[in-house]
C-alpha cells in the first residue's frame, strides 16, 4: 500500500486533535485541521481529489507544530505524513527569496561569516534606520526576515574544547546549530559557563552543521540526509556523556536522525543540567520571569520540565508560564517568513498573555521563537529581554 495512505489510514477521525490545533482553532476550518489535513492527504493520494495546489496550500499551513500528535489516541505519525506529503513535491518547489537565503545561509559557513559581516555594515553605519524609513526591505521583500534581525554583536570564535571548571565529571558535545552560532553567542557562552561550572568538559566540534529541520520540513531529504551524515561523523566519539542542545528546533530534528546511537545522545540543556549535571551554586534574583515552552520541546523532545526546574533552583526567582492554550508562537522555522498572517496571529496571543505576567524576563529554549517574540516586543515597544535559561543561569552563578 501506498506509505502515505497506510499511515493517514490510521486516523480513526475520533477530531479529539481538533481544540488543539492552533490553525484550526484561529480559523475553524476543517481543512486546517489534522483530520482534515489527513483527508485531504487520503483524498489525493486515492485519486478521488486532483487538485494538488489546493491540497498543498492545507497542508503547507500547517505549523508541524505537533500538537495534534501528542494528543492523538491512535498515534498517527503526522509529522512524517505530512513531511513525505510535501517531499512529493520538492520538485515542483520554488521556496521564497527570503526562505532561499536563509537556507543558503544555514548550509554555507562562508555565507554566515558574509551574514555577520553584513550585519555590522547594515546596523553599524545607521544603513538599516534609512532602508526602514525608505522601506527598502518591504520593496525587496526582506521585510519579514528583516524584521527579525537581532543587534549586532562582534562575533565570538568558539574553541572546539572548553575543560570543567570544577571536578570532571565527563565530557559533553556541544551542538550549536546554524543560526545559533550565527545569531546567537549569548547563548553558547553562557551554555559553556554552566556545562564547565558543573563538572563537565565542553567539545564543540568545528565540523557540525545545520541540523537540516528547515530541509526536510520543506520536503528536501536529500539535503536533510547529508547534513544528517556530517553531524553524525562531526560527534562520533564514544567518551561523550551526551550531546546537548541549546535550541528545541535543532534538538528535535537532531532526535528524529536515522541513526539511534547519534539521537539518543541528544539532550536539551536544561533537562541535562537538571538530570544528570547535579548541583550548581545560583545567587538569587527576586525578579519575574515568563517562560515560554517552545513546542518543539513539549512535542517532540519531551523535555518540557527541564526549564522549570532548573529556573526553580535560583532562589526568590518567580516563575510565570504562558496558557496552556497558547500551543505555538508561530515562528516555526520558516513559517513566519512564508505565513506571516498565522504568524503574527499567534504571536499576538503569546504577546497578550506575555504583557499580562509584567515579568522582567521571557524566556525561552529556541533561537526561532526567541527572534520571532523578541520582534513582535520591539514592535509594541515592550521592554521585556527574551534570553535563553541558560543565560539567567550563567548570570546567576556564584
Ligand atoms: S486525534 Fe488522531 S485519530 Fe483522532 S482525528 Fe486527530 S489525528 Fe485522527
Ligand atoms: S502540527 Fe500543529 S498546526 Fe499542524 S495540524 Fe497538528 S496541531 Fe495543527
Amino acid at each position: 500500500m501506498n506509505k502515505l495512505l497506510a499511515d493517514a489510514d490510521i486516523c480513526v477521525k475520533c477530531g479529539l486533535c481538533l481544540p488543539t490545533c492552533p490553525t484550526y482553532t484561529k480559523t475553524q476550518n476543517e481543512n486546517e485541521s489534522p483530520r482534515g489535513r489527513i483527508a485531504l492527504i487520503q483524498g489525493y493520494e486515492s485519486g478521488q481529489l486532483s487538485d494538488a495546489k489546493a491540497v498543498r496550500a492545507h497542508i503547507d499551513n500547517c505549523l508541524l507544530c505537533r500538537e495534534c500528535e501528542r494528543v492523538c489516541p491512535a498515534l498517527v505519525p503526522y509529522s512524517r505524513l505530512i513531511d513525505n506529503f510535501r517531499a512529493q513535491f520538492q520538485a515542483d518547489n520554488k521556496p521564497s527569496f527570503a526562505l532561499s537565503i536563509l537556507k543558503k545561509v544555514a548550509h554555507n559557513k562562508t555565507a554566515q561569516h558574509l551574514a555577520q559581516s553584513s550585519l555590522k555594515l547594515y546596523q553599524g553605519t545607521g544603513l538599516q534606520k534609512i532602508a526602514r524609513l525608505l522601506k527598502l526591505p518591504s520593496v525587496l521583500r526582506l521585510d519579514k526576515m528583516e524584521r527579525l534581525l537581532p543587534s549586532y554583536n562582534a562575533p565570538t570564535t568558539f574553541a572546539e574544547h572548553y575543560p570543567a571548571t570544577t571536578a570532571c565529571k565527563g565530557t559533553v558535545g556541544l551542538f550549536v546549530g546554524c543560526m545559533g552560532a550565527l545569531l546567537d553567542h549569548e547563548t553558547i557562552s553562557a551554555a559553556i559557563t554552566v556545562l564547565t561550572a558543573a563538572g563537565f568538559n565542553v567539545a564543540i566540534p568545528a565540523q557540525q552543521s545545520c541540523c537540516g529541520a528547515l530541509d526536510v520540513h520543506s520536503g528536501d531529504t536529500a539535503t536533510a540526509d547529508k547534513l544528517a551524515t556530517i553531524n553524525i561523523q562531526a560527534f562520533a566519539n564514544d567518551s561523550l556523556t551526551a550531546i546537548v542542545t541549546i535550541a528545541s528546533g535543532c534538538g528535535s530534528q537532531l532526535q528524529e536522525y536515522a541513526q539511534a546511537e547519534f539521537a539518543d545522545q541528544i539532550m536539551d540543556i536544561s533537562q541535562f543540567l537538571v538530570q544528570v549535571a547535579g548541583h550548581l551554586p545560583f545567587k538569587p534574583l527576586a525578579e519575574t520571569v515568563c517562560l515560554h515552552t517552545p513546542c518543539s520541546l513539549k512535542n517532540v523532545m519531551r523535555a518540557e520540565n527541564g526549564a522549570l526546574q532548573l529556573l526553580q533552583r535560583i532562589p526568590e526567582l518567580h516563575i510565570t508560564k504562558l496558557p496552556e492554550t497558547i500551543v505555538c508562537c508561530g515562528s516555526a522555522g520558516s513559517y513566519m517568513l512564508e505565513h506571516s498572517t498565522m504568524a503574527q496571529a499567534l504571536l499576538a496571543d503569546v504577546l497578550d498573555a506575555a504583557a499580562d505576567t509584567q515579568a522582567r524576563y521571557l524566556l525561552s529554549s529556541n533561537i526561532g521563537c526567541t527572534l520571532h517574540i523578541q520582534a513582535g516586543l520591539q514592535e509594541r515597544g515592550m521592554t521585556m529581554e527574551v534570553l535563553h535559561p541558560v543565560v539567567l543561569c550563567a548570570r546567576q552563578l556564584h
